[in-house]
């Protein structure tokens, strides 16, 4: 796994040799890549580029790259980095594409620097340690760990990227005993402005470790490896119920107070909660998801935290099982090919009637936007996701992460919007209309004592300020070492996520 600093000098020699003296000139960018790193460019109309620009939203792949560049191992990022910078040219990079908003990892007349080659996956010999290149899908780690009887702190869906969930943070099933996946990396190896090879870790560069646990990936550099803990994990036991989205007065409570006393009380459980608007089943359905890290006996049993739920009358839908992380991560991918805009703020968790409260705002707001888009396909969605007290007492293992969360201050309630649709020209009604509804219930929030403010970057809105939400300490420290780490400011030509502000 080192990297081999004397390749990196002579692709590094090779790639100032292509760049030469023409600093100024970013159109060039894509040919001095290609010179440099043969094979690994694709252009427009041809079949590379097209696979390449393969996102989960569809509104990502409207923006269109000079080129792709698809590097082969640590080296070549280095390569490219320093070919990209010395050019001045806009950029970005993307893992598994997940981002709903344009441009979060794609990028109109730059270069997208696509990481899908580094996907190397490496167990290390006492087995608590997998090396996970950033061009992975989580299906990909869990496929790998399931048949060794293994898992990570990674991402709920299989077919997400592993960088971009875990630079924002990385909501898991296993977060209540262990943090987000953010918390459970023991080291990155980083290529930084410079187009040096570093790595990142409690022990060395602590302050660049720090600043990637949450802080987001395009501040600082490219991640070309992260070491993730894994640790010992069969099967785990999961259960979804679907109800008629009427009963939502009965179900909040009963989410409330699984997240303030249930969770606390077993770091084994999982839980989130889903109202949304499907015409299929009638109107609006409320889906509340639980999950266990251990098996219950009997295994179609419930644990006891989420029995509450076994006695309100009338679900649509009511399925259990127990399999492997694979096919559980399987069963929740969402399919491509749509609009997406995902908005968030947080909320204490502390008043089921403050929650009672923004399914009215979200309903109304609905009504608005389904009378704006006059029959043509949207689908909103609210989800509420605990931060329990569990939660944030994980995330102070090793030495904490960059997001300003305070054990103190939860239990927290992330309140996450989302909508999807298909008519392009309804992009920015839609975007406005939940740029005031998140407005909305954050000032209806402070006016009852229940804001937060926290705002969690992979939910978040291509112009919420997230860094800023993590409060003025942590966005301080933030700026300062993304100011170590790229004195020059090269970094700002990496385009579309969410960059520290002055
Ligand atoms: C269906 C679905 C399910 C999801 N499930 C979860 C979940 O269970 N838990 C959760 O917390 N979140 C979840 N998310 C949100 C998800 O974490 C974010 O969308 C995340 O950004 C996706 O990562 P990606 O690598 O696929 O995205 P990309 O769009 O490829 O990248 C996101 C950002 O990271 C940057 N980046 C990518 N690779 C690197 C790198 N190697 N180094 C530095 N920067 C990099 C990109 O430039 C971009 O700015 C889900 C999203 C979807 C669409």
């Amino acid at each position: 796994m080192r990297t081999s600093r004397v390749m990196v000098a002579v692709l590094g020699q090779l790639a100032t040799t292509v760049v030469g003296k023409r600093t100024e000139c970013p159109s060039n960018a894509c040919a001095s890549l290609a010179a440099a790193l043969p094979g690994d460019v694709a252009y427009p109309n041809t079949t590379s580029y097209q696979q390449a620009n393969s996102y989960w939203s569809a509104r990502q792949a409207e923006a269109l790259p000079d080129c792709f560049v698809s590097p082969k191992n640590t080296e070549a990022v280095s390569v490219v980095m320093k070919i990209l910078t010395a050019r001045n040219k806009p950029f970005t990079v993307k893992s598994g594409g997940h981002t709903a908003f344009m441009g979060g990892s794609s990028v109109t007349a730059g270069v997208t620097v696509d990481l899908a080659n580094l996907n190397n996956i490496t167990v290390s010999e006492d087995g608590q340690t997998v090396s996970v290149g950033p061009g992975n899908r989580w299906i990909d780690v869990s496929q790998a760990l399931d048949p060794l009887g293994l898992a990570v702190v990674g991402g709920r869906a299989g077919d997400v990227g592993v960088s971009g969930l875990i630079l924002g943070g990385g909501i898991s099933y296993f977060s209540e005993r262990k943090g987000w996946a953010c918390d459970n990396v023991r080291n990155f190896e980083v290529v930084v402005a410079s187009g040096d090879i570093v790595n990142a870790s409690p022990e060395e560069n602590e302050d660049l470790y720090w600043a990637l646990r949450g802080g987001g990936g395009s501040n600082f550099g490219i991640v070309t490896r992260f070491d993730l803990a894994s640790f010992e994990q069969g099967d785990i036991w999961s259960s979804s119920l679907v109800f008629a989205g009427a009963l939502n007065t009965t179900l909040i409570p009963l989410f409330q107070d699984l997240t303030v006393n249930g969770l606390p009380s077993d770091p084994d459980g999982h839980t989130y909660f889903v109202l949304t608007h499907q015409p299929a089943f009638g109107g609006y359905i409320v889906l509340t998801s639980f999950f266990h890290a251990t098996i219950p006996s009997p295994p179609d049993s419930t644990p006891p935290i989420f029995t509450p739920f076994r006695s309100v009358p009338g679900p649509l839908f009511d399925s259990t099982s127990v399999v492997n992380i694979s096919t559980q991560s399987q069963s929740i991918n969402i399919p491509y090919g749509s609009r997406q805009t995902w908005w968030d703020t947080t909320i204490a968790a502390t008043s089921a009637d403050f929650m009672v409260e923004i399914v009215s705002l979200f309903e109304a707001r609905n009504d608005a936007l389904f009378a704006a888009a006059g029959g043509s396909p949207v689908v909103p969605f609210l989800n509420f996701q605990p931060i329990s007290t569990n939660v944030l007492s994980a995330m102070r293992q090793r030495g904490g992460n960059s997001m300003g969360l305070d054990a103190s201050g939860g239990p927290l309630m992330i309140v996450q919007l989302t909508v999807s649709w298909e008519d392009p020209s309804l992009d920015a009604i839609i975007e406005e209309s939940l740029q005031e509804l998140i407005g909305v219930i954050e000032r209806r929030a402070e006016e009852l004592g229940l804001g937060n403010g926290f705002v969690y970057m992979n939910y978040a809105g291509s112009t919420q300020r997230v860094q800023h939400r993590f409060g003025p300490d942590s966005e301080k420290r933030l700026k300062a070492i993304a100011k170590k780490w790229d004195p020059q400011g090269k970094l700002a030509q990496w385009r579309g996520y969410f960059k520290l502000e002055d």
